[in-house]
């Protein structure tokens, strides 16, 4: 296994780790099959998020009596003071452990940048906490190329991880993120595998590593069989080959015409739909094997792809050219409203 310093935080992390959200849909004994595959192959970064349903528990259960060999990270959606110190706490009971290695504000979107940063925010919350040794240190997670942007341009010295989309498919973040890790950020890619639509996992990693931009990739993981897989591709980080970079852009061509980089751009909908988290759903229902989470979720969201009216504003916005109508038909025949 590779590894790198993640940013000047003095972490040594595994270059291939380990995402949490697919623990969702395993159980507890699972999770300690697949601690145990982490432990066996190095891979020694663990990623989590209160927002992962029973993700923290089971993770915290199944490191009883080796926390020391991993450096775990969790997030909260919490924007202010009093929610992220509530949920830091808890995240320190579920991960049964008396300090996490790295705390992340969760997605954060340009709308909740200020309330977030400035007084009473929930950043004043993990400060705190890093100060009592509660965290070590702090991150942020985004899928907005503009919120990261800004994060890294006006808080590069409050903040020390940086988590984005990046994949051969999403490459939008990748000057944004070499600037980061210039400056000393950590630059961690979530959805290495373009949320599971790349079928050449070793390609894709390989693809990440080559580019530069990227410290370490998370790959989400339930079972020891992905865990072994993703070992075995981290043993072959080399790089591209002319016709790899060829097949890259074939992908990229092909998959990007349909493939929504949750950046937000479309917003406003004319009725209110969420667009990105509509297709967001649909993709943890055919890809992810999380389709109740996936259902559940769906039917609590405010408006759904039936919705559409077609006016086509949204289209108009997305820098990708995404036909997006096309695409809620789809969303909406999967779910049925
Ligand atoms: S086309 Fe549909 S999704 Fe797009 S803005 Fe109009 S109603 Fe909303
Ligand atoms: S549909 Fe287009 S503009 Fe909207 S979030 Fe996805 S990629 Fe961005």
């Amino acid at each position: 296994m590779k590894y790198k310093e993640l940013g000047k935080t003095g972490l040594k992390c595994a270059v291939i780790s380990f995402g949490g959200i697919p623990i969702q849909r395993s159980d507890a004994a699972n999770t300690v099959a697949v601690v145990d595959a982490l432990e066996k192959y190095g891979m020694n970064y663990i990623d989590t998020a209160r927002g992962y349903t029973v993700s923290e528990e089971y993770l915290g259960a199944a490191l009883e009596g080796r926390r020391e060999k991993f450096i775990l990270a969790t997030k909260s959606m919490s924007r202010d003071y009093e929610g992220m110190k509530k949920d830091v706490e808890i995240s320190l009971k579920n991960l049964r452990t008396d300090y996490i290695d790295v705390y992340q504000l969760h997605n954060l979107a340009l709308k909740d940048y200020d309330k977030a940063f400035g007084p009473g925010g929930a950043y004043e919350a993990l400060a705190e906490a890093k100060a009592a040794g509660r965290i070590r240190h702090i991150g942020v997670t985004a899928h907005s190329l503009d919120a990261l942007k800004k994060m890294i341009e006006e808080q590069g010295e409050r903040i020390e991880t940086v988590m984005f989309p990046y994949n051969i498919v999403e490459t939008q973040g990748d000057a944004v993120l070499k600037e980061a890790r210039a400056r000393g950020i950590a630059t961690i890619a979530m959805k290495p595998m373009a949320g599971g639509n790349l079928d050449d996992g070793k390609l894709a990693l390989r693809f990440i590593e080559a580019s530069g931009a990227i410290d370490i990739s998370i790959p989400g993981m339930g079972s020891v069989e992905e865990v072994e897989r993703n070992a075995s591709a981290a043993e072959e980080l080399t790089p591209l080959t002319e016709e790899e970079l060829k097949t890259c852009e074939t992908i990229r061509r092909e998959l990007g015409n349909h493939f929504c980089r949750r950046c937000g751009y479309c917003a406003p909908c004319t009725v209110g739909i969420d667009i990105p988290s509509n297709f967001l759903m649909v993709n943890y229902l055919r890809k992810y094997d999380l389709a109740d989470w996936a259902r559940a979720r769906y039917s609590g969201m405010a408006h759904h792809a039936g919705e559409c009216i077609g006016c086509g504003e949204c289209e108009k916005r997305c820098p990708y050219e995404l036909p997006i109508r096309e695409m809620l038909k789809d969303v909406a025949g999967e779910f049925g409203v």
